[in-house]
């Protein structure tokens, strides 16, 4: 027995350390680190990682593979901060909650993460669910389904009431007893034990809502949600796990009150004051717009029957609002990372996004940063991840066009590489 462990181990080793190279020609490279393009440029790939960049394009020894980029621009997967794979909008969503068990959402969820690589984004954070986002990312760890890498936040965090309460909406013989395992609480010791329930649940970061929402059956979408002391034991407590904390959030004092207790992204932030973009940049506290989410609501708002009379007038004030807010926000030196809420919008158009921050103002390069080389900064995975560098995981795409002169060319990535495995090659 003792000796077939040992030949497997062997066999492991041996196959990584002869792994199969691949040089990936690349025509134009953005190495997420970079202001500038490359040309002719080299990638070694061996097993999941980058080992080597060279100038030029390097002929293959004899066991070695080529992938021609030669016409292409090369960069980073992209990762998109602020995703839900588990859903997506449709006519009949608020039905889906009471018809949809964890299975149904389960097949679903996997066919959304795979459209999600397919789109060029290798790497997601899901911020909120029923728990299945916790199996789909181990599923895609072990190689069983094909998907972004994932970081999960599990259930979202919510207050009685509040954006992210399973039962917000819901007439009262059917409202279930909520508790901190769904994420609703009202004190700061409730709080400390939903962060405890996570940490047991496996997930990777914690998601909060600071403030109403747009979605949800409730009239307020910008009202504070949580008080000062529940906000410091979410900080504190996830701080005790290792995890950051993203609240999602409308309104400026729901905002304050998220970033003053050390949150560290505020996903949506559509009507941020000037007072609070001075917090955001005191605290060095990240800006997730999720702009396509907000356009997209709104229009859909404007389809009869689509959204329940409470979400409609919420709907509309956000769309107006949102790529203004970006705008105002990057002009004034906030830090931004690339976020959507996919989800809220259909899944594989999340390169929109892009679209939507270039004409807002942010260059092109930037707009790029802020979905390769910042959210590995948040997700303290830089060392690993958001960038073509030496010791990184091969997470590659391309395109047919640079995108420093059409922001749009992003929205048909044409090769897809996560770890080392080619996925998408057209
Ligand atoms: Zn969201």
């Amino acid at each position: 027995m003792k000796k077939i462990l040992y030949s497997a181990a062997l066999f492991v080793w041996a196959s990584c350390a002869f792994a199969q190279k691949t040089l990936i020609h690349c025509g134009t490279l953005i190495d997420g680190v970079r202001n500038d393009t490359q040309t002719q440029i080299t990638l070694v790939v061996e097993g999941k990682k980058i080992i080597r960049i060279d100038k030029g394009y390097t002929n293959p020894a004899a066991d070695e593979k080529v992938v021609d980029l030669k016409n292409k621009t090369v960069m980073p997967g992209f990762t998109d901060m602020h995703v839900h794979l588990e859903s997506e909008t449709s006519k009949d969503q608020y039905l889906k909650r009471m018809s949809y068990g964890q299975a149904d959402i389960a097949f679903e969820a996997q066919k959304h993460a795979l459209t999600t690589l397919m789109a060029g984004f290798t790497t997601v954070r899901d911020l909120g669910g029923s728990g299945v986002n916790i199996s789909l990312r181990n599923a895609i760890n072990k190689g069983l389904v094909v998907g972004p890498r994932i970081f999960t936040s599990g259930k979202t965090i919510a207050t009685t009431g509040g954006h992210g309460d399973p039962t917000n909406g819901w007439r009262s013989d059917i409202q279930f007893p909520t508790a901190t395992s769904d994420g609703v609480v009202d004190s700061p010791d409730a709080a400390r034990q939903a962060i405890r329930q996570r940490y047991k649940d496996g997930v990777d970061c914690i998601k909060i809502t600071a403030t109403g929402g747009v979605l949800s059956i409730a009239k307020s979408g910008k009202a504070p949600q949580f008080m000062e002391d529940e906000l410091d034991a979410i900080v504190k407590t996830a701080k005790d796990y290792g995890f950051h904390v993203a609240a999602h959030a409308h309104g400026a004092e729901g905002m304050k009150r998220a970033i003053k207790a050390g949150i560290t992204t505020i996903e949506h932030g559509t009507f941020m004051d000037d007072e609070t973009i001075e917090l955001f940049k005191k605290y060095g506290t990240y800006y997730v717009p999720t702009i396509i989410a907000g356009k997209t609501v709104a229009d859909s708002a404007k389809v009869p029957g689509y959204y329940h009379p409470l979400v409609i007038p919420k709907a509309i004030e956000t769309g107006k609002q949102i790529q203004a807010t970006f705008a105002k926000a990057y002009k004034a030196g906030v830090k931004i990372a690339f976020g959507t809420d996919a989800g809220v919008f259909l899944h594989g158009k999340n390169a929109k996004e892009f679209e939507y921050m270039v004409e807002a103002g942010m260059p092109a390069i930037q707009a790029i940063k802020c979905a390769t080389i910042i959210p590995a900064e948040i997700l303290g995975m830089k060392d690993q991840l958001g960038s073509l560098e030496t010791g990184k995981f091969a997470d590659i795409v391309a395109t047919n066009e640079n995108p420093l002169q059409n922001i749009k060319t992003l929205q048909n990535v044409t090769f897809v590489m996560k770890e080392g495995v080619v996925y998408k090659n057209q």
